[in-house]
């Protein structure tokens, strides 16, 4: 086949990418906030979609829209059946650096920008999607959820962000109707394979040196609204031994955190404590009531489960001890995904063929990728983030690791069509 070797040497335009995402960078800023602030269905994210239309548009792609707002193009447009989908997302949080979410878009248009330019001959059309909402202004992972089957009509009418503005107003007035989100599943059979190149967010790659993450697992969560609840006193006249002190028991609780984690936990477990009220909440008052947030990740869902068993026993023995109560609400719930052996053995050939090391590892963040292993084969591929910083302006990643881990991308596509 005189193909191969042409597909192999295919590289992307370092110097168009740089520039893509330098135009991108400059969508969403303001005066008074560092950083950039596209959340989904604002001004600034339909202006996002705006330019990455106009790029995709120039470069000959047919532009597509589902209901849940993804947008995207596939190549060649003329080609049928199952889709290689890369994407990522456009929108951002408030505060956003420039690169979570942003690189696998603009890396995936320039990768598709590159076949459709090189008119390479593929077995499968190659697909980029940019997903609506999933840094969370409404809950989070709107338009993978939807491509992937997991929303609900409830879900919609629900879905309102922080400051009471509902998901259906909001789309409303960016000219989406929000139920026309459901019409946005995929088949599983339509999607050959799906994988998102992203910025690690975390400080592993840059610790091991290695230049590429190959993501064998998305880390699962389950979060949890603790309330620990005794009595309030007065804190001079109620002696020691006579308390119901719900801070010291959460505390206790807290204090506990590591020894559940080594006896049920592995080397990827995580569990955090990142928000704490005391009701009534005053100096001279032992507080009655402790409210706070668990948070536990893991990659492996046996082992969530584990957690979740060890961390409800010691809260019951703790409140036992100290003749108070708790209640808990599961907040929410996220299973852990492997990805899959198809995927990474195509990011692996592509790391070979690009000629770049590569580091097995998992990612302690959600992605749309979670979504769509749902209804695909997927997986991702990670370029180191400087100091592992994210969700911030400092945000930032070498432009060689940025053109390496777009190379990967491209040659994992191609790799996947062919
Ligand atoms: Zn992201």
């Amino acid at each position: 086949m005189t193909g191969r070797p042409r597909l192999e040497t295919l590289r992307v335009d370092a110097a168009r990418l740089e520039n893509d995402l330098a135009e991108l960078a400059r969508i969403g800023r303001s005066d008074d906030l560092p950083g950039l602030d596209r959340r989904a269905f604002t001004p600034a994210d339909m202006e996002g979609r705006a330019w990455l239309h106009e790029k995709l548009e120039a470069a000959g792609l047919a532009v597509r829209v589902d209901g849940a707002a993804n947008l995207g193009a596939r190549w060649p447009a003329s080609l049928d059946g199952p889709c290689v989908m890369t994407g990522s997302h456009l929108d951002t949080v408030r505060g956003a650096g420039r690169l979570d979410g942003a690189l696998g878009v603009v890396a995936g248009l320039e990768a598709v920008r590159v076949l459709a330019e090189q008119g390479v001959p593929l077995a499968r059309p190659v697909e980029l999607v940019a997903f609506s909402d999933e840094e969370g202004r409404f809950g989070g992972m709107l338009g993978s959820q939807a491509m992937s089957g997991q929303l609900t009509p409830e879900a919609i009418d629900r879905a309102v962000d922080l400051d009471g503005v509902s998901l259906e107003r909001a789309m409303a007035e960016c000219g989406y109707n929000a139920h026309d989100a459901l019409a946005a599943e995929r088949e599983p059979h339509t999607i050959h394979a799906f994988v998102e190149l992203h910025i690690e967010q975390g400080p592993v790659l840059e610790r091991q040196s290695e230049l590429i993450g190959l993501v064998d697992a998305i880390t699962g969560l389950f979060r949890w609204d603790v309330r620990l609840v005794g009595e309030a006193n007065h804190a001079g006249t109620t002696p020691m031994d006579m308390r119901r002190d719900a801070f010291r028991a959460a505390a206790e609780f807290a204090s506990q955190i590591d020894r559940v984690l080594e006896e049920y936990g592995g080397p990827r477990s995580r569990a955090t404590i990142g928000r704490i009220e005391l009701v009534p909440g005053a100096a001279n008052v032992v507080p009655g009531e402790a409210r706070f947030a668990l948070e536990v990740r893991d990659t492996d869902a046996r082992t969530l489960a584990e957690l979740a068993h060890a961390f409800r026993r010691t809260l019951s023995a703790i409140v036992r001890r100290r003749d108070l109560h708790f209640e808990f609400d599961v907040v929410s719930e996220i299973e852990p995904i492997a990805c899959h052996e198809r995927v990474m053995a195509a990011v692996s050939k592509a790391c070979t063929t690009v000629g770049v090391s590569s580091f097995t590892l998992p990612s302690g963040a959600a992605h749309d990728t979670q979504m769509l292993a749902r209804i695909a084969p997927a997986g991702m591929i990670f370029v180191p983030s400087r100091g592992g910083r994210s969700h911030s302006p400092a945000e930032w990643t070498a432009p060689a690791d940025i053109e390496r881990g777009a190379n990967v991308l491209l040659q994992t596509l191609t790799e996947l069509a062919r």
